[in-house]
């Protein structure tokens, strides 16, 4: 999960990150109000900030400075609603103005093929890392952090010296690293990026930007975390998946996908969509599939169940392929599971949709006789993978 800054500020805050006072506001009256309080040690000046899952705010017009409570209301107004990277700004973090001396990078994040924390860091801050990385790649410093020792003293130290600061910000540099390093660990995160750290005018080190990637798989260790999550920005059908505890992705075609270990899953998109350039709908389109399910090793009839009711629900889907490849869990327990979906559905009041089904493997004969004996209606078997990709695209194509 990715952080909004203002999430990320307060997160910082909290671990004793240097930053400055900030508010969100999500309209200009809310946005003047919260200038009248946020400026009020730094003479009035703040800046508008977009609140949106991308970089790149700055040059997109995103940030703006303001005097006065009554410019911030009047920058809110032009920034709410404003479209950065296709997405729609919706709220805006009125901060705190800095008077800027120098403006610096800092990030530390999973190396995983190192197996590894990266730290970066960088005297010039502010710009696109990614061309300052390309451009001069000597004045950005790398330096790999062992996980198990994380960001200690000597470790910030060693990225402060590798990044060539003046002797006199050292110091206070190396505090700032230490405590971003606790953020990582703490929080479980997968990337805390600084951009820009800066140094005022006075010789402050403040993080006035924040971004802030959590490990999903950790979230169980973060009850907290759960709260970060900004629902509105997340597809229904997922958050639907989400609370069911599915592996679940909304992809933009009509063809509904379960299967089970995501290695199939993913070969049964690639099946479909080759299947579905041999089918025209009577709108000129191909049918493709409609979303990424793994329902896992393990399935029972309740996990089958809800995926085929997270399925049933998307609009934009006309027929359903369940391709399993029976270990585990055997194919008789998963026709097993077919059949009670089909109950649970009902009770639901839900009616079900073309279904093409391929079972193999383990009890695939015995699974294959559960299904045709159980008269399920809208249901087809096909027993191989192609033949089923063929048989569903058809299926999506006819229903239109
Ligand atoms: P980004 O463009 O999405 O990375 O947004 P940032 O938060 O990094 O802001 C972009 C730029 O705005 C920064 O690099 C700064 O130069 C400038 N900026 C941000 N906050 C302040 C501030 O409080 N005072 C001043 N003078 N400039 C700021
Ligand atoms: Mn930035």
């Amino acid at each position: 999960m990715d952080l909004y800054e203002y999430q990320a500020r307060d997160m910082f805050e909290a671990h004793g990150v240097p930053v400055l006072a900030g508010e969100v506001a999500d309209t200009p009256e809310l946005a003047r109000a919260a200038a009248e309080r946020v400026g009020a040690n730094s003479g009035g000046v703040v800046v508008v900030k977009a609140q949106v899952k991308a970089g790149g705010r700055g040059k997109a017009g995103g940030v703006k400075l303001a005097r006065t409570p009554d410019e911030a209301a009047a920058h809110a107004e032009a920034i709410l609603g404003m479209d950065i990277k296709g997405l729609t700004v919706k709220q805006v973090m009125i901060a705190e103005g800095a008077k800027i001396a120098e403006e610096y990078y800092f990030s530390l994040l999973l190396d995983r093929s190192n197996r590894s924390y990266l730290a970066m860091c960088s005297r010039e801050g502010g710009m696109d890392i990614e061309t300052l990385a390309v451009e001069h790649p000597e004045k950005l410093a790398r330096i790999a952090v062992d996980p198990i020792a994380g960001l200690d003293a000597a470790k910030a130290r060693e990225i402060i010296d590798a990044a060539g600061f003046d002797e006199a910000d050292k110091d206070a540099l190396v505090q700032v690293l230490m405590r971003l390093g606790e953020v990582y660990a703490a929080e479980d995160a997968t990337l805390v990026e600084v951009n820009p750290l800066v140094k005022t005018e006075d010789g402050q080190i403040v993080a006035l930007d924040g971004k802030v990637s959590l490990d999903n798989n950790a979230a169980f260790r973060h009850p907290d975390h759960e709260a970060l999550q900004d629902h509105s920005a997340t597809d229904p059908l997922e958050m639907l998946a989400l609370e069911k505890d599915l592996n679940y992705v909304k992809l933009d075609g009509n063809i509904g996908i379960i299967g089970n270990g995501a290695g199939l899953v993913m070969s049964t998109l690639d099946v479909v969509a080759y299947a579905g350039e041999e089918f025209t709908a009577a709108d000129g389109s191909h049918p493709r599939p409609a979303n990424f399910l793994d329902i896992g090793g393990g399935a029972n009839a309740e996990v089958m169940a809800d995926g085929l009711d997270v399925i049933f629900e998307d609009a934009q889907v006309k027929a359903v392929f369940v391709n399993v490849f029976g270990g585990i869990t055997s194919c008789d327990a998963v026709a097993d599971g077919i059949v009670a979906a089909y109950d649970i559905l009902a009770k639901h009041g839900k009616s079900p949709k073309p279904l093409v089904v391929r079972l193999d493997g383990n009890n695939a004969e015995l699974g294959r006789s559960i299904l045709d004996g159980a008269g399920l209606p809208l249901l087809e078997r096909v027993d191989t993978m192609d033949g089923a990709a063929r048989r569903v695209a058809e299926l999506a194509a006819l229903a239109d």
